[in-house]
């Protein structure tokens, strides 16, 4: 009973099982049911040299610098501010919304009036929820956060999700914020980077390590099993010492409460026989059907590929997951509902009665994990795992 069993080789599994097996000296076999390493975050060169992100963009943002240390042991990493343009009423507008989108969006004379109250009410904030201005209790700046909500945001909204952003929870809406100030700079966080060479580098140099044996293309529900009499989780029939599962916590548990909900993408590439394609690296389409956004990974600026003749953009139509669909079988965004988060807490319940299992991750805890957030939990994780081994 001395096993230590990772499910996953996204971030939380591939950083538990690096800590694992060099901070206690433990063996770890890791069980990935893909063909690669490296989950969601998993990128690789296409046949002319462009680094694509397999399964959406992903910018690493924080506020704090160890993270970005952290990450430097195992790959190199550049500073890199994100930009977006949303395409609205036929023109390219500022992402995030800011002083010079509100120009652009009501005309510069009547935005000087606007400006003024906006600054007095949120001046000392960076960046404030759109809901916030809707709420607001002037009229001004209530009909200009409407303004924002109508035509960016709810058909945004609606087909990011697949509902509507009443039936939303609110933490996940209050995650498109106007920035008070000029700020162009998508995301505000003081440290952002990405890596050098991509991510799936920082996953290979990670999991680099003699106590850790990755297996890819293996589903581990097919070797799971319950063992309800003594409360513990086997694997091919053997109790296992810790099982650390980071996939999606309702298929662990067979669906016994419902499947819960999460939004999948079908991301179709375009390439086109030009060095350049977007105005920006990322353009999102709120009024355009089907479709959110278009990402041309050649602009990441990695400094590698810029003299490709071609180039190539990623456009997401998100779809309601379903693992046995051929195009939305990959599970990215849980959607946070007061539904799904009471079925959620019944998977919970009904794993706490299991003693050698942990979860960590955005589909084992049904939480959106920023990657920054994702290491800072993966390392209070591990600080539980090390006490119960010591144990
Ligand atoms: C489209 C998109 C864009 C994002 N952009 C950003 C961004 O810009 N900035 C940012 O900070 N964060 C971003 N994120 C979040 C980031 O992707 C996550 O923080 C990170 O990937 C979480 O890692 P994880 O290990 O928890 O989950 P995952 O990456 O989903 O890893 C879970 C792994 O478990 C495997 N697995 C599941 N079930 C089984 C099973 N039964 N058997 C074997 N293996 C199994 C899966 O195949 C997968 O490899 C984005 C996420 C998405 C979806």
């Amino acid at each position: 009973m001395d096993r230590i069993i990772i499910v996953g080789a996204g971030f939380s599994g591939s950083i538990l099982a690096r800590k694992i097996a060099e901070e206690c000296g433990r063996r770890v076999e890791i069980i990935e049911k893909r063909p690669h390493i490296g989950g969601n975050m998993y990128d690789e060169y296409d046949k002319y040299g462009i680094l694509i992100q397999r399964y959406g963009p992903h910018f690493l943002n924080t506020n704090k610098y160890w993270i970005i240390e952290y990450l430097s042991r195992y790959a190199k990493m550049f500073p890199h501010d994100t930009h977006l343009l949303s395409f609205i009423d036929g023109k390219y507008i500022q992402l995030p919304f800011n002083f010079r989108t509100m120009q652009q969006l009501v005309g510069a004379k009547k935005s000087e009036a606007l400006l003024a109250k906006l600054r007095e009410r949120f001046g000392r904030r960076d960046r404030v929820p759109i809901f916030e201005l809707v709420e607001s209790d002037d009229k001004d700046v209530r009909a200009y956060g409407n303004l924002l909500f109508e035509k960016a945001y709810r058909t945004y909204t609606a087909k990011q999700w697949g509902l509507e952003p009443e039936q939303i929870d609110r933490s996940v809406l209050e995650r498109v914020p106007m920035a008070m100030s000029f700020d162009a700079r998508y995301l505000n966080k003081d440290f952002q980077y990405l890596p050098k060479k991509g991510y799936t580098e920082i996953f290979r140099n990670l999991l680099n390590h003699k106590n850790i044996e990755v297996t890819l293309n293996t589903d581990a529900l097919a070797h799971i099993r319950f063992d309800e009499k003594n409360h513990i989780i086997t694997y091919d029939g053997e109790a296992v010492e810790l099982l650390v599962f980071t996939g999606n916590i309702d298929e662990l548990f067979g669906l016994k409460y419902g499947r819960l909900p999460y939004r999948s993408l079908d991301i179709r590439y375009t390439y086109q026989n030009k060095k350049s394609i977007l105005p920006e690296e990322i353009v999102s389409y709120p009024q355009a059907p089907g479709y959110t956004r278009s990402t041309e990974y050649k602009k990441f600026t990695y400094g590698l590929n810029q003299d490709i003749p071609v180039s190539m953009i990623a456009t997401e139509y998100p779809l309601e997951y379903d693992p046995n669909d051929e195009k939305a079988n990959i599970p990215y965004y849980p959607v946070l509902t007061e539904d799904s988060r009471k079925r959620y807490d019944r998977y919970l319940t009904e794993a706490c009665g299991y003693g050698n299992i942990v979860l960590c991750g955005r589909l084992a805890e049904f939480k959106y994990y920023n990657m920054d957030v994702c290491i800072e939990h993966a390392f209070s994780k591990f600080e539980e795992i090390k006490s119960r081994l010591e144990r």
